[in-house]
């Protein structure tokens, strides 16, 4: 509150002020970026990835079936053809195995999407897409400061892209960043968010006057959502601590559990350094799992499916998805649930929900 109202206080509340600035800096000094631009939300900033790659009507673009809509949708936007690619069974994510064969002399952009904030098999994805030429995009939504083998997740791709809608560890209620790692896209990056204008660099002072020099929208967020987000990521490490302890105390409370009943808990590699963004097991089948919310239900607890398969939604069957294409995907869909998880969840509360999944009998 006190940075909000410093912020009206200082008399210019639009975009790139003061408060943008510091999260500019913080971002790019924390999460390793070359340069972060914040955004109106991770859609904006997927969009103008979409728009600094130069995707056109026809071009393909891989992607999992596995993520929110807005991962591929501002690829579409621009007349893009989605590729699905399958999750991987132990951690949800692209499955780098199959990431080869949907390559074609057509493919303009890989996609990944690190969920949960448990990175992506970059040891295997990088250089195929090295290999092929092909730019890298992360939607690091869930992967703010996690890590894989020591290096930051959005730091993999030529771009990555961050939400701080208010369901992400760090948020102003709606709000994102694109991150640029490589330089060759910043100048026009600040170009496409100020409404296609060379404004930043009559700003810098760089040149006298701004004009219109290419195609843009407007993605800057106001001063006061800076501000919001400025207090966020300055207690990043009291969030995450918080958030570790929800998870680890979920993951010792359950795991005995989940071997018993056949559940599954979403797998975290040792070489992952995760951003505590869910909690997600996958029941057994989408019976057992509708009966177990609706158990949790009854006692007061809301638990919550995920992202259902992008290949099988009505956009997706346009592009030609069908069911099996995506089998791991579609049994996520069907199967996976989310625990309660937000930073003030108590540790008693967080007991009685560990409870009441034990007391659950409708395994038949
Ligand atoms: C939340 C989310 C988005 C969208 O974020 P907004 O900031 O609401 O646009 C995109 N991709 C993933 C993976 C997300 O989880």
């Amino acid at each position: 509150m006190r940075y909000i109202a410093e912020a009206v206080e200082r008399g210019h509340i639009s975009g790139d002020g003061h408060y943008t600035k510091l999260c500019h800096a913080l971002l790019e000094r924390e999460a390793g970026a070359n340069k972060v631009l914040l955004t109106t939300s991770c859609t904006h900033a997927l969009e103008m990835s979409a728009l600094l790659l130069g995707i056109q009507p026809g071009d393909e673009v891989i992607c999992p079936s596995f993520t929110f809509v807005s991962t591929i949708n501002a690829f579409v936007l621009r007349g893009a053809r989605p590729v699905f690619v399958d999750a991987r069974a132990d951690t949800f994510n692209l499955d780098e195995s199959s990431l080869e064969a949907a390559i074609t002399p057509r493919t303009k952009a890989i996609l990944l999407v690190h969920y949960g904030g448990v990175a992506c098999n970059m040891d295997v994805i990088v250089p195929i897409a090295a290999r092929h030429g092909i730019p890298l995009v992360e939607d690091n939504a869930h992967g703010l400061f996690a890590r894989y083998k020591g290096q930051r997740l959005g730091t993999f791709g030529v771009m990555a892209t961050q939400s701080f809608h208010e369901t992400k560890n760090f948020h102003c209620g709606e709000g994102g960043a694109l991150l640029i790692n490589d330089m060759q896209y910043a100048e026009r990056a600040e170009i496409i968010r100020e409404k296609g204008t060379n404004r930043s660099r009559f700003f810098r002072g760089q040149v006298d006057k701004y004009t219109w020099v290419d195609v843009g929208s407007s993605y800057l967020p106001s001063e006061i959502l800076a501000a919001f987000l400025y207090a966020q990521l300055e207690s990043r490490d009291e969030i995450q601590g918080k958030r570790q302890r929800i998870w680890q105390r979920y993951h010792d409370g359950l795991s005995a559990w989940a071997d018993r009943y056949d559940v599954q808990l979403q797998a975290v590699p040792a070489n992952c350094e995760q951003a505590y963004h869910v909690f997600a097991l996958v029941m057994p089948s989408l019976e057992t799992r509708q009966r177990l919310i609706a158990h949790l239900k009854a006692q007061g607890i809301l638990s919550v499916f995920h992202y259902l398969p992008l290949h099988l939604s009505d956009m997706g069957r346009q592009y030609g998805g069908q069911p099996g294409d995506c089998p791991v995907t579609e049994r996520l869909g069907d199967c996976l649930l989310r625990l309660p998880f937000y930073n003030d969840l108590s540790a008693a509360d967080q007991d009685a929900v560990i409870a009441a999944m034990e007391s659950f009998d409708g395994w038949m």
